[in-house]
């Protein structure tokens, strides 16, 4: 039988290789040509070249990015689609952070909003590489779909255009697909069954060995008919995940110098919240370089949150105070809690809604249950710990995913690990700790209003 005609997408049987129909008979056969599936684990570059239906392995070829000419991107997002009537606002913010990011990479883009799905179009050239990396570090999209855009010149052209893509794509063949067409434009002359066997068979034609598989196909061949154009696609790179930024409030991070910390600000900007940061630092006991990294570290987590304010407090005369007047094993706490007293301020005065930090249980001394209860104890906003239960090695993981683990790395000081008790106390008791800030009624109240005052801010981006 001609391979032109088996194209039908037709359920699998139990233990077949692969079943094609054979309309015309009526009969189904097996697929002499099917690939057996160790020509298939090709390995991808990371994070790229993601086909439908796959989850991992594939017949991905560069060619897909150096060589097709991508018009678009489509995105697609998860978790915004379970959205109500409020749909829109999470959709706009969307828009509105593809438009910024897109910005400075090469190409015009323009972002749209069409029946519920987002589109950003690129003017006559573009630097995919570059477009794809700034729509990965977008909250809110799951998937990030290349398109090749297409002018309507009669069914037959589009058959063979399809069959180029797949050519040009897959040039290694050996893939299992499925064909997904459809009319949004019902007035097209083909329907989307038809189109579907019809341009399916001319893969099959095309590439003899590849085969149809309707449950798990590797690619995903979707072909959308438009108002304007024609919408070819098959491959799909995952996004951030997450809720657009800007869709949750408003949150102030307190930022340090290590790996916990901007994690926390990744996590919880994940879901939409504007991120304010502040940094504690104790000139001179912490040098210039130590603040250049906090720098470093917010404007890396700003890739994915959007634009960061940080805030660098000068907290060096409150540091030696506390040192003087209180036991040494209790600094830690004490200077946590007026840390936490200051980012509390400084998150009120700049509309937060809450604080956010790095601390995991059981990290160090000042992070048992009881010693979070103490710092816990001076906040009256909430306080956001979203690597709370997260082990070291967790947290690191997500440091080398978001690229902030080699700054967060560097041996830079830090204000609490110059100001470190031998024995620090791993069960503080409040009451006590609030008995020994009683030595510091004299000056506290106004080293922390000095404090404030020497507020910089530094925007991150
Ligand atoms: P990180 O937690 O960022 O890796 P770390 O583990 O050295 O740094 P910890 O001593 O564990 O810091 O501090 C716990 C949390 O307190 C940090 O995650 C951070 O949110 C906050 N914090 C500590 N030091 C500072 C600082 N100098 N400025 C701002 N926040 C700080
Ligand atoms: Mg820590």
């Amino acid at each position: 039988m001609p391979r032109s005609a088996v194209y039908c997408q037709q359920k699998r049987s139990r233990g077949a290789d692969t079943i094609m129909a054979a309309p015309k008979a009526g009969r189904f056969q097996r697929n002499p040509h099917a690939p057996q599936r160790s020509v298939l684990t090709a390995k991808r570059k990371p994070g790229r070249g993601y086909h439908y239906g796959r989850a991992e392995g594939g017949p991905f070829s560069e060619l897909l990015e150096k060589k097709m000419k991508y018009q678009a991107f489509l995105i697609k997002y998860a978790e915004i689609g379970v959205k109500g009537k409020n749909r829109y606002i999470f959709e706009d913010a969307l828009v509105k952070r593809i438009g910024q990011v897109l910005a400075p990479v090469e190409g015009d883009f323009i972002v749209t909003k069409e029946n519920g799905r987002i589109y950003a179009i690129a003017g006559e050239e573009m630097d995919f590489d570059e477009a794809v990396d700034a729509l990965q570090h977008v909250f809110g999209i799951a998937w990030i779909c290349p398109v090749v855009q297409l002018q309507d010149e009669g069914f037959d052209v589009l058959k063979q255009k399809v069959v180029d893509y797949m050519r040009s794509c897959y040039p290694d063949g050996g893939f299992s697909f499925k064909m997904q067409c459809s009319r949004a434009r019902k007035n097209y002359p083909v329907c989307s069954q038809d189109m579907n066997a019809l341009i399916g068979e001319a893969v099959l034609e095309a590439v003899p060995t590849s085969h149809v598989d309707v449950h798990k196909p590797e690619i995903l061949v979707c072909v959308e008919i438009r108002d304007h154009n024609i919408n070819l696609y098959s491959s799909r790179i995952p996004g951030a995940g997450g809720m657009p930024a800007g869709t949750g409030g408003r949150g102030m991070l307190l930022l340090s110098g290590g790996i916990d910390s901007p994690v926390a600000g990744y996590m919880v900007a994940k879901r939409g919240v504007t991120l304010e940061a502040v940094y504690f630092h104790a000139p001179p006991y912490t040098s210039d370089r130590a603040k250049q990294k906090v720098v470093d570290l917010a404007s890396q987590v700003a890739k994915y949150a959007g634009p960061i304010r940080l805030h660098v407090i000068n907290f060096t005369d409150i540091q030696l105070y506390i040192y003087e007047k209180c036991p040494h094993e209790e600094l830690t706490i004490i200077m946590r809690r007026y840390m936490m007293r200051i980012a509390e301020t400084l998150a009120k005065e700049n509309g937060c809604l809450g604080l956010i930090t790095g601390e995991s249980i059981g990290q160090v001394a000042s992070q048992t249950m009881q010693s979070l209860v103490c710092t816990n104890a001076v906040c009256t906003l909430p306080v956001f710990r979203p690597v709370i239960a997260f082990d070291k090695q967790e947290i690191v993981d997500v440091s080398l995913k978001i690229g902030t683990y080699e700054t967060s790395i560097l041996p830079f000081e830090d204000c609490c690990t110059i100001f470190v008790a031998k024995h620090p106390v791993t069960r503080p008791l409040l009451h006590v700790i609030e008995r020994s800030e009683k030595k510091l009624e004299e000056k506290i109240d106004e080293l922390v209003k000095i404090a404030l005052d020497t507020d910089e801010v530094i925007e991150c981006r």
